[in-house]
C-alpha cells in the first residue's frame, strides 16, 4: 500500500453479511470481529489522513464535515469520522454549482453547502449507493442516470438496512445532535430530471460533462470538466481498497468503463475520488486498467480474505467475491 498508515481498509462491519469482508486489506485476521476492528485505532486514529493536511480547508459551522478548496472553486467535503470517509464536492460555475454527491446524511450537508456558495445548487450523484445519496432530500433539484437500480435506490432505505452505518464501530466521535442509531435512515428522494452518457451541464464559465461508468452499479457515472482536466471518478476508482463484490457490480462492464476513463488520462490533470482521500493522479486510471487486465488474464493473483479475494495494487486494492473471476 503506498499510505504509511497502518488503516488500509476503509471499513468493515457494515457489508452485507454474506460476504463478511472483515479484514484489514494488508493485514487479514479472520479471528478478530468486524466491530472490533472498526473500533481500534488503527480506524480513528489519524482521520483525517495525513494527505489532507496539504489541502486549503474552509471553516464550515456544521463539524460533523470537513470543507477543503481542492482546486479553484472547487470544494471536497468530507465526513472523516465515519469509518466510510465519504467526500463529497462541491463544484462552482459563473451560474451555478453541481454537488456530487451527498454523503451518508448523518450531517446536514446542506447547511454546508448554503456556507460555501450562493448559487443555485443542482444535486447529481456519482451512483446510487447510500453513503452518496444521504443528503439527497435536502435538495430540490436532484438529477439522476435513467436506470432501474436509481429508481429503487430514490426510495430510500429503512434504519433496519443503514443502522449499522452509524453504529458507535463504524465512528470516530458522537453523532451530531439529533441523529441516533434508532432514527438514522436514507430518507427517499425526488428526481428531478434524468441524465445520460455525454450529457452536459452549464454552470457558466465551467462545463460539466457525464460520462456512463456501469459497473460498480448500473448507474455509476463519473464526471468530465475538459477545460481544467478535472475527472471525479465517484466509487470507480479512489486510492484503497475498491469495492466490487455487491451484487449489483457488474465486473465485465466495470472493466470496459475503466478502459474508457483510461482513454481519458492524458486530456486530464487530476482525479477528485468518492473516498478516502480527494486528489488522485490522472495516470492511476492507466494502471487501474492494467491492474483489471492483469486479473482478467490470470497473471495477478489475489489474496484470500473472509468471504472474497483481494488483490492488491501500487496505491489501491479491488475485492471480490471468489466467484467472481
Ligand atoms: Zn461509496
Amino acid at each position: 500500500m503506498s499510505s504509511p498508515r497502518s488503516r488500509a481498509f476503509r471499513g468493515a462491519p457494515l457489508v452485507a453479511a454474506t460476504l463478511a469482508w472483515g479484514a484489514m486489506a494488508c493485514a487479514p485476521d479472520p479471528d478478530v470481529a468486524p466491530e472490533s476492528r472498526a473500533a481500534t485505532a488503527t480506524f480513528c486514529a489519524d482521520v483525517p489522513r495525513w494527505q489532507y493536511s496539504d489541502l486549503d480547508r474552509v471553516e464550515v459551522g456544521n463539524d460533523w464535515f470537513q470543507a477543503y478548496r481542492v482546486a479553484p472553486r472547487v470544494y471536497a467535503i468530507h465526513e472523516p469520522f465515519q469509518f466510510q470517509e465519504v467526500i463529497s464536492y462541491l463544484i462552482l460555475g459563473d451560474d451555478g454549482a453541481l454537488l456530487f454527491d451527498t454523503g451518508m446524511g448523518i450531517g446536514s450537508i446542506r447547511a454546508v453547502v448554503a456556507e460555501l456558495t450562493d448559487l443555485p445548487v443542482t444535486v447529481l450523484n456519482s451512483h446510487t449507493h447510500m453513503d452518496h445519496v444521504g443528503g439527497n432530500a435536502e435538495f430540490e433539484r436532484v438529477l439522476a442516470m435513467d436506470t432501474q437500480f436509481t429508481r429503487v435506490r430514490a426510495l430510500g432505505r429503512p434504519n433496519a438496512e443503514v443502522r449499522g452505518e452509524v453504529h458507535e464501530s463504524a465512528l470516530c466521535r458522537p453523532l451530531p445532535a439529533g441523529v441516533t442509531e434508532d432514527s438514522y435512515h436514507t430518507p427517499a428522494f425526488e428526481i428531478d430530471a434524468f441524465v445520460g452518457d455525454g450529457d452536459t451541464i452549464d454552470l457558466g464559465a465551467r462545463t460539466l460533462e457525464i460520462v456512463a461508468v456501469p459497473g460498480h452499479t448500473p448507474d455509476a457515472i463519473a464526471l468530465l470538466d475538459r477545460g481544467a482536466g478535472f475527472l471525479w471518478t465517484g466509487d470507480s476508482f479512489y486510492e484503497g481498497p475498491i469495492w466490487l463484490f455487491a451484487p449489483e457490480t457488474d465486473l465485465e462492464a466495470y472493466r470496459t468503463s475503466m478502459t474508457r476513463l483510461a482513454d481519458l488520462a492524458p486530456e486530464l490533470t487530476t482525479l477528485f475520488t468518492a473516498h478516502n482521500t480527494p486528489v488522485a493522479q490522472p495516470s492511476r486510471l492507466l494502471e487501474l486498467a492494467d491492474a483489471l487486465d492483469a486479473m482478467f488474464e490470470g497473471i495477478a493473483v489475489g489474496n484470500p480474505i473472509p468471504g472474497g479475494v483481494e488483490f492488491v495494487f501500487e496505491g489501491f486494492s479491488i475485492l471480490l467475491r471468489r466467484d467472481q473471476l
